[in-house]
């Protein structure tokens, strides 16, 4: 079930369910958008159509912040939790290794990818990371990147720009990188790397 805050669909699923749902995106293997969307998004996106429709063009839209949580209360709609970046990106790292479903992350700065990834790698032993690649990138260096993650063939790519600069590039590159789900993620890099 969708609920409608502000004009953007929010999905009314706790973390597990979300992972789920990211399950079975991975078995369809499209490409898929899951956004985790902050207060702050959800505000700008009031006065940026852009931004509103680029919401409206992903998969799945879980609720990162608490006060997105008790307005949806508020106007009769609940959704079960908070989801945040962060705690999806942990849950569906541990998943992937039980499913053996390949990871990239893709974003922070040069090294911060590489130590997250070894974290990770630590914490769930037998995952699978395909790639990663930090965030410094140009704009004309953006196709060559989607290309880098394409050559790793990942279930599940993890983007570390900030937003909305994550669900932009996801928005534009997803297609191009050939992984079933791409998550932004905000600072979670740096969270993980320590
Ligand atoms: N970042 C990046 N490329 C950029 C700008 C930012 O890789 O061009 C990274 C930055 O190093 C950090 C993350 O994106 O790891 C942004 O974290 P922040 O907490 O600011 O994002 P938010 O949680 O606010 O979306």
């Amino acid at each position: 079930m969708k609920v409608n805050l502000l004009g953007v669909n929010i999905d009314a699923l706790d973390l597990e369910e979300t992972v789920r749902q990211v399950a079975e995106y991975v078995r369809s293997g499209l490409p898929h958008h899951v956004i985790t969307i902050n207060p702050e998004f959800l505000y700008n996106a009031q006065a940026d159509r852009k931004l509103s429709d680029l919401a409206g063009r992903a998969d799945l839209v879980t609720p990162d912040g608490v006060g997105i949580v008790w307005a949806c209360r508020v106007a009769g709609s609940p959704v079960p939790e908070r989801v945040t970046g962060i705690d999806l990106m942990t849950r569906l790292v541990k998943q992937a290794a039980v499913e053996g479903w390949s990871i990239f992350l893709l974003g922070a700065a040069p090294g911060v990818a590489e130590e997250a990834a070894a974290r990770f790698s630590l914490d769930y032993p037998g995952l699978r990371v395909a790639g990663v690649h930090h965030g410094y990138f140009n704009d004309n260096e953006e196709a060559k990147v989607a290309g880098k993650v394409r050559e790793t063939h990942p279930d599940l790519l993890f983007v570390a720009l900030g937003a909305p600069k994550q669900e932009w590039w996801i928005d534009r590159n997803l297609r191009e990188t050939g992984a079933a789900v791409a998550v932004g993620v905000g600072g979670s890099f740096d969270v993980v790397a320590g």
